[in-house]
């Protein structure tokens, strides 16, 4: 009974010392393995649709005529992939707080089983004392805590009262066990969640390489793909005068129901962080060279396909859709004829009949549509023409874009 006797006291000690520094309350449950099924059932659901983009792009191969509707299938399989990401990302994030909710629920079971412990051992003093001893004769010769446990079924005569204590004791161990085995459990699972991280990333890298390539391939044959690049050059134009008869009519509107139609007589703030301009109006697109000497607005690059675009002045969205031109795409109005667009987004963030104020973010950069690379397309258009968005010349302009760097001068 010595050895017993000498565990007891490092147990009271340690339950003691666990009682000084207060017990754990368990936190509430922030995160349920629910949640990480939802999660799961959705990346199955981008699982099968991305099979389905896969057999459509299979279908066009390599088809010149149809190079267009394969850009399309390519961007959404880019948009797939990205909604792949963040959904795994969302499952990391989960099994974290799971883990880290297991753990306190684990410490807080293992704290009970301390208190558990010493009152077992209280049980067993006073057994001791009252000289009724028969049966833990037969546990001395136990090796461990559970090795005594085991023998403790062997014991017929024990009574009640200890009966439950050592109930309560198995059940904690029980406890114990279990959450030991979900902590092991969510931690693989997380760790597969990496694993599938890094796998869709060099996927996104491999579609957007694909994606850029394609359209490389289209720029560099030009004699080749001359109806798809008139085609493009085509919806640009179409794309223009239907966001100006939609400003016009929006202003009109806004002028029938008594509102003074929005004049914005305000400048143009930056749609991006990025001052490093590409392309500018009429000139050259770069790199590629679709329209040639004709560019219709704006090239701001280094961009990257994460960055935030902003409305240059405040108006209501007239567009926000998809493009083969301009890829995602949003055009804002900010009065009769006044318009900005915004082109190749990777996602949009606001819908047509949305008003904006300057400085909200419309929109993420990407390469979407006709695009050799991430960047943002900006036009402006004033009194119904496109303008250059740059202030230049001498006199600095008021109200446009200035503290810029042109490609190649710096
Ligand atoms: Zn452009």
């Amino acid at each position: 009974m010595k050895a017993m006797k000498r565990m007891c006291r490092v147990l009271a000690a340690l339950l003691l010392a666990v009682c000084l520094v207060g017990a754990e309350v368990s936190p509430v449950l922030a995160v349920t393995q629910a949640e990480i099924d939802q999660l799961k059932s959705e990346a199955k659901e981008l699982g099968s649709q991305k099979k389905e983009l896969e057999a459509k792009l299979e279908e066009l191969a390599d088809d010149k005529s149809k190079a267009l509707e394969k850009k399309r299938l390519l961007d959404q399989q880019i948009d797939n992939t990205s909604a792949q990401i963040k959904n795994v990302e969302a499952q990391i994030a989960d099994y974290a707080e799971l883990i880290t909710q297991t753990e306190a629920e684990l410490t807080d079971a293992e704290e009970r089983e301390v208190a558990q412990y010493e009152l077992f051992c209280q049980r067993v003093r006073a057994m001791e004392e009252g000289g009724e001893v028969s049966y833990w004769s037969v546990l001395f010769g136990a090796s461990s805590f559970t090795d005594m446990l085991t023998r403790l079924n062997d014991v017929n005569e024990v009574m009640d009262a200890d009966q439950q204590v050592i109930d309560d004791l198995k059940a904690l161990q029980a406890e114990i066990t279990e959450k030991k085995n979900q902590l092991e459990d969510s931690k693989a699972e997380r760790e597969a969640a990496k694993t599938e991280l890094v796998s869709k990333k060099s996927e996104l890298d491999k579609q957007r390489q694909r994606a850029i390539a394609l359209v490389n391939e289209i720029n560099d044959n030009e004699q080749e793909n001359k109806e798809t690049l008139e085609a493009l050059d085509k919806e640009e134009e179409r794309i223009l005068a239907e966001a100006l008869r939609k400003s016009r009519e929006l202003a009109a509107q806004q002028a029938a129901q008594g509102k003074s139609p929005q004049s914005n007589p305000g400048g143009y703030i930056w749609p991006v962080d990025s001052r490093y301009i590409t392309s500018t109006v009429g000139g050259r697109q770069s790199p590629g060279g679709i329209g040639s000497t004709n560019h219709k607005g704006t090239d701001i690059g280094r961009v990257g396909y994460t960055s935030p675009i902003y409305a240059a002045k405040a108006g209501t969205v007239i567009v926000s859709q998809y493009s083969s031109s301009y890829g995602n795409y949003v055009v804002i109005s900010h009065g009769s004829g006044n318009t900005t667009l915004y082109g190749h987004m990777s996602s949009r963030k606001v819908e047509v009949g949305q008003y904006v104020n300057q400085g909200d973010v419309i929109g993420i950069t990407g390469s979407t549509g006709h695009s050799t690379g991430p960047h943002l397309h900006f036009e402006i258009t004033e009194n119904g023409v496109r303008v250059n968005p740059l202030s230049h010349g001498a006199e600095p302009q008021k109200g446009y874009l200035s503290g810029y760097t042109l490609s190649g001068s710096a």
